[in-house]
């Protein structure tokens, strides 16, 4: 632009009228005129624009500028008429980051189109971009327009942009964009990538569905159908991915619409969610596995079972739950401890998985309880199958680091739906069904029958009335005349424990012994049955003089640390004046299988009191006579099952022959149980038995009879 005006547009004609004159003067008034209007449009089009703008000669004097161009650079005056290079030393240069940015570019080349941009950095922030342009008139050059545009929102943006797609790409998280229609992905960041194993090449020719195994396309598109609607805003699902390699692992996706773009398109985050998963199923693992076992534990198998009783109540079908009880666990835990009590444990649930079908449950209830579940039972003849298989695998020795030790099982059995509907009250009947086979003697499976469950309200009864009935004085000894058969004089006895129960009568010990072992309360009934047999044995030997002897029965559950009593015992026979010789402890064979130190070091004070030691029920057990050398015994009493029948089988007597034989070897004296008749007793002579006890003899009989009967001077 250029403030000179323009050259007159025409000359008058020569010799011109005065006419001529006055239109000639009034088209240049006219023409100023226009002049200064086109000048007033510029001026304010110059002001009206955002930009700051410039205009500087080919001197380097500022022309003309607006207002945004003062205000820019806080200029409160006039600059038109200064230098630009003084304008620039005195305001620009101290506001800018870098003052040689707003140097003018050099005299430019050939052309004069060229617009020369460059960016300043203000001190306070702001950025701007400044345009240069050449001014010209015609194809000459005549200085400089400059245009300073404000841009820092727009850097801002940028780089606020830049910065999250940055941190997008660097995050650890898988994220991922793909096309809402065709869903190829269309950005797979570098932790995707990383983990997934794909190149970024492969992954564009890869849809999510690629990397869900578990979904196909059709699962996949219905899944975001809602986002596709916009329903929902956002859809997050836990699944599982797959990498390159194969390798699966958990992840929690968070997946959204995305319409900003040019192609609508879902941004997925996906979180790896692995270490949780492995952390909850570690969790709910040990909330229904047993550690020990590896077995379903008894909230595991309560689930199943509910599980299969819907199932079965669908289908008509039955299921088969056994209830299964080591005998024996106590002792071995107890005397070998409970180390080698696990290693039972652990050898004894996989017996158990031995003897079960794949599609049976085996859990463990706790303690050596143990439960097989059989859905589906077709016929209940594959219950008793399976109940023989587990009665027999468990009878077979364990091997217990080196200590072989036998154990036997007692199994109870249910049925649904016969038996009972839901799964508690079908655990309690096969309880109860195991209980009878225990009561049985062990070793065996018993079914469930309706009466058995009187039986164990009476149990529950008898449990918890038995420390009252002690305080009560329910519980009395009889004595069972023990005969000297090389003189026939009777001078021993053994005590055995009665219950009179007041409503329901005599309660054999067979019945409640188990019980008081069961509930803890055998060590006080174990100690009433010790002061009570002392007291008896003081006053017989003080009212015949002569030396009387009693034998009595000690639970192996009585040589556990916290019921042993043997100084006590020691020392109140000492203040009752008794021998120890004239105390015999009656103890089963299962007690020295493994005898732990507690139980030695009990048996030695024993034998340093002088007191005898009985081999109770020789013969039934386990007959590994290597603990006879090794401790000191007394007395072998030979179960009644073999005295029984030595008259009509001629092997039993062989057996107790041998058995008497090898005793006098070892220097112990045997005593045969159970003697019924004349017949067994001149068998037992002739064999060379040193005692017999039994109904032959003598029953069971009050103390009062027993002490009648010594001084009755029978004996
Ligand atoms: P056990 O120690 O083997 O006692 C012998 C059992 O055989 C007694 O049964 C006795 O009455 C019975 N008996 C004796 N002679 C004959 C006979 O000729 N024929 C038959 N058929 N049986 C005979 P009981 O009194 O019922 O005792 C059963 C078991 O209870 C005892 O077996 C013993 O293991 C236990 N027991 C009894 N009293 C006590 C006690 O004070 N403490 C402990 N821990 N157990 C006891
Ligand atoms: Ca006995
Ligand atoms: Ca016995």
């Amino acid at each position: 632009m250029t403030a000179t005006p323009p050259p007159p547009a025409s000359t008058a004609p020569p010799g011109a009228p005065a006419a001529w004159e006055r239109r000639e003067r009034l088209r240049a008034e006219l023409e100023q005129q226009a002049n200064l209007s086109a000048l007033q449009v510029l001026r304010t089009t110059l002001e009206s624009s955002p930009d700051g703008i410039v205009v500087v000669d080919l001197d380097d004097t500022i022309v003309t500028c607006n207002r945004r161009y003062l205000d820019l650079w806080k200029i409160d005056g006039v600059v038109v008429g200064l230098t630009k290079a003084s304008v620039v030393r005195e305001f620009c240069t101290p506001m800018v980051e870098n003052p040689r940015a707003l140097e003018l570019p050099e005299r430019q080349g050939s052309d004069l189109r060229d617009v020369y941009v460059s960016e300043i950095a203000m001190k306070d922030g702001r950025v701007f971009e400044r345009r240069v342009a050449a001014q010209t008139e015609g194809d000459v050059f005549c200085g400089w327009v400059i245009h300073w545009h404000d841009i820092t929102e727009r850097r801002r943006a940028t780089r606020h942009r830049d910065q999250l797609a940055h941190v997008v790409e660097r995050s650890l998280n898988e994220i991922y964009l793909f096309d809402a229609k065709t869903l190829h992905f269309s950005y797979v960041n570098a932790g995707a990538r990383a983990n997934l194993g794909y190149t970024a090449e492969q992954l564009g020719q890869m849809t999510p569905v690629d990397i869900k195994p578990e979904m196909d396309e059709a699962q996949f598109r219905a899944m975001i159908a809602p986002l596709l609607s916009g329903e929902q805003e956002l859809l997050k699902f836990e699944t599982v991915h797959q990498r390159a390699d194969g390798s699966l692992y958990d992840v929690l996706v968070h997946l959204q619409m995305d319409t900003h773009g040019d192609r609508p398109s879902f941004v997925a985050l996906i979180l790896d969610i692995s270490e949780r998963k492995k952390a909850e199923r570690q969790i709910w693992d040990q909330a229904h596995y047993d550690t020990l076992t590896g077995l379903p534990n008894r909230i595991l198998l309560q689930d199943r079972l509910a599980q299969k009783i819907a199932q079965s109540h669908r289908t008509g079908g039955r299921i088969a739950v056994m209830f299964i009880d080591l005998d024996r666990f106590k002792e071995i835990n107890d005397t070998l401890g409970h180390a080698q009590g696990d290693l039972l444990l652990a050898q004894a649930a996989r017996r158990l998985q031995h003897a079960v079908r794949a599609s049976d449950t085996v859990a463990r209830m706790g303690g050596d309880e143990f439960v097989v579940l059989i859905p589906e039972l077709q016929e209940p003849r594959l219950a008793i199958r399976t109940a023989e298989n587990i009665v027999e695998n468990m009878g077979a020795p364990f091997d217990l680091d080196g200590h072989v030790v036998n154990v036997s099982a007692s199994v109870g059995i249910v049925l649904y739906p016969d038996d009972g509907q839901d799964a508690e009250s079908l655990l309690r009947c096969a309880d109860q069904a195991m209980y009878l086979s225990k009561s049985r003697g062990r070793n065996c499976y018993t079914f469930y029958t309706p009466d058995l469950e009187q039986a164990s309200q009476r149990r529950l009864r008898l449990v918890s009335q038995m420390r009252t009935g002690l305080a009560e004085q329910q519980f009395c000894l009889n004595f069972q005349p023990i005969v000297d058969l090389a003189t026939g004089m009777v001078h021993k006895a053994e005590a055995l424990l009665r219950w009179n129960h007041p409503t329901l009568g005599p309660i054999p010990p067979g019945e409640f012994i188990p019980l008081a072992e069961d509930s803890g309360f055998i060590g006080d009934l174990g100690e009433w049955v010790f002061e009570e047999a002392l007291q008896w044995l003081a006053r017989w030997r003080e009212l015949t003089g002569r030396d009387v002897q009693v034998s009595i029965n000690k639970s192996p559950l009585q040589f556990q640390a916290r019921y042993r009593r043997d100084h006590v015992w020691v020392q109140r026979m000492r203040q009752r004046g008794v021998p120890g010789h004239a105390l015999t402890i009656e103890i089963t064979e299962g007690l020295l299988i493994d005898v732990n130190e507690a139980t030695q070091e009990c048996l030695l004070h024993y034998r340093d009191a002088g007191i005898q030691v009985a081999i109770d029920d020789f013969g039934v057990g386990y007959s590994a006579l290597s603990y006879l050398n090794r401790l000191d015994i007394d007395f072998l009493k030979i179960d009644r099952s073999f005295v029984q029948h030595i008259d009509t089988r001629r092997a039993d007597l062989t057996l107790i022959e041998a058995i008497i034989k090898m005793a006098h070897a070892l220097g112990l004296k045997v005593v045969a149980e159970g003697v019924e008749t004349a017949q067994q007793l001149e068998l037992l002579r002739q064999i060379e038995c040193d005692f017999a006890q039994g109904y032959h003899f003598a029953r069971p009989m009050p103390a009062k009879a027993f002490e009648a009967m010594l001084l009755d001077g029978r004996t």
